[in-house]
């Protein structure tokens, strides 16, 4: 559903992301995981049109978007530091992407209601941000992206301002979510526990390449070098 060809990404002589390939099947859910400065939010950034690759191409749902604007390429995404209108309430915030859309005043009122229900957050519709917890704008940050049902879902340290104990549970909450929703998503985490505890397959990376990609217990089980077992604090 998300491919990702020989991405490359140079800034001021600096490579970020450097001949990186990743495919992405439809449902899955792929962490990019490593260290500060691995090129994870650089790749985040080009499949979401906010960077564009040097050289490579991003495909979704088998259409080439390299070139096309971040509003054309059907995604949802949700940022560490929420990204919610502070002076829009609740239901405004989550029906923007519909109203955006033209959608008409019922649909957008049905749409508020099912994501609201499926975050919990019914009955908080006419709250502003500010009212709200950091785990409750992050769940009407969700309910914002995936409102118009897209075809990609991008997760960028989604959890990371949260405190633990909430970080876990929202993690157990997004994952759910995302799979029953089925929908293709990336993840972008310095986490290790958060890319266990949530993805079909990890993608560990240094310097702006894929060191290893498995499934969670593979990688855990089976680093195929130093790099990885540090970094996953396994000692094998
Ligand atoms: P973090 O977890 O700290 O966000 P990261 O793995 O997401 O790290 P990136 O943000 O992708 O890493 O950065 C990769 C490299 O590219 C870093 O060396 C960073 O300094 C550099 N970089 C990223 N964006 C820019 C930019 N706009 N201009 C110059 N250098 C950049």
């Amino acid at each position: 559903a998300l491919s990702l060809t020989a991405i490359r990404k140079t800034f001021a002589g600096l490579t970020a992301v450097d001949d990186l390939y990743l495919a992405v099947e439809p449902g899955a859910l792929v962490s990019l995981l490593g260290p500060s400065g691995c090129g994870k939010t650089t790749t985040l950034r080009m499949v979401a049109g906010f960077e564009r690759p040097d050289s490579g191409s991003i495909w979704i749902g088998g259409e080439d978007v390299t070139r096309q604007a971040p509003n054309n390429r059907g995604l949802g995404m949700v940022f560490q530091s929420y990204s919610l209108f502070p002076h829009r309430t609740v239901a405004e915030n989550v029906a923007f992407g519909l109203r955006m859309g033209g959608a008409s005043r019922q649909a957008q009122a049905e749409g508020v209601a099912r994501m609201l229900d499926m975050v919990h957050l019914r009955g908080r519709e006419d709250m502003y941000p500010a009212q709200l917890s950091g785990g409750q704008q992050q769940r009407v940050a969700l309910a914002r992206a995936l409102v118009v049902n897209p075809r990609v879902l991008l997760l960028d340290e989604p959890l990371g301002a949260l405190d633990k104990g909430l970080r876990e549970s929202m993690q157990f909450e997004i994952r759910e979510m995302q799979q029953r929703l089925e929908i293709t998503t990336l993840l972008v985490t310095h986490d290790q526990e958060e890319a266990m505890s949530m993805s079909d397959q990890i993608a560990v990376m240094q310097g702006g390449r894929i060191l290893q990609l498995g499934a969670p217990n593979d990688i855990y089980d089976r680093p195929k070098s130093a790099f990885v077992a540090t970094f996953l604090g396994t000692s094998n």
